[in-house]
């Protein structure tokens, strides 16, 4: 009986440990002094989408990171590039956004490597926020690995705008982490909920970073 308890001692101690060690390393906030939060696009660049989100963090004069899937940055580097040249950051999201837990090591850490020769940033963000163990420890040796505060949830057709900007309304604090999509699913609830966020935030007091800056 003794020993059967110490077993389950030890497997809930080395659980702990490895989620301990795998959180340390993710970035779900940034500790901030000053009121920043800090808003990210995943999944671009698109064709005829990206354009109209520069054109609206524009008009706010506001800065953003974009996590690009390298193989969309491949078919527009013009927009890689745009995205740049508005003073934005841009992150890696895979060449091909794949799934860490469905791709065999070698492979998902190759097509990171493959989405790095066009994207060439020290950030990483993992497509459906999945990722083993062993593709966190190679991975964070040469990217800091960004998770996110605040999910907007703008893909999903069942929500409205309202209902995205609420899943991220609590996140417009200090520090914050919020994700929104370069992505024809999310385009109509991004489009309205996003505008939205960044004056329900401004109104707060928060003002924008990008990661390069922060
Ligand atoms: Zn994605």
């Amino acid at each position: 009986m003794k020993i059967f308890v110490l077993v389950i001692v030890i497997i809930f101690a080395v659980i702990f440990l490895l989620i301990f060690a795998f959180q340390k390393g993710i970035i779900w906030q940034i500790f901030h002094p000053q009121k920043v939060l800090y808003l990210t696009f995943d999944d671009g660049p698109q064709e005829n989408l990206t354009h109209k989100i520069l054109d609206i963090l524009r008009q706010e004069d506001v800065k953003a990171t974009f996590f690009c899937v390298g193989d969309c940055a491949r078919r527009h580097p013009e927009l890689l590039q745009a995205i740049r040249n508005e003073g934005h950051a841009i992150g890696n999201h895979t060449m091909h956004h794949l799934k860490g837990w469905k791709t065999p090591y070698k492979t998902y850490i190759a097509d990171v490597e493959e989405a790095g020769q066009w994207l060439n940033s020290r950030f990483f963000r993992p497509p459906y926020g999945k990722i083993s163990l062993r593709q966190y420890l190679q991975l964070k040796k040469n990217y800091q690995i960004i998770f996110w505060t605040a999910i907007s949830y703008d893909w999903d057709r069942q929500l409205s705008p309202q209902q995205c900007l609420h899943k991220v309304e609590a996140a417009a604090r200090r520090g914050g982490i919020v994700v929104f999509h370069d992505n024809p699913k999310a385009e109509k609830n991004m489009l309205e909920a996003l505008p939205r966020f960044i004056r329900m935030a401004k109104d707060k007091g928060m003002t924008f970073k990008t990661f390069e800056d922060r």
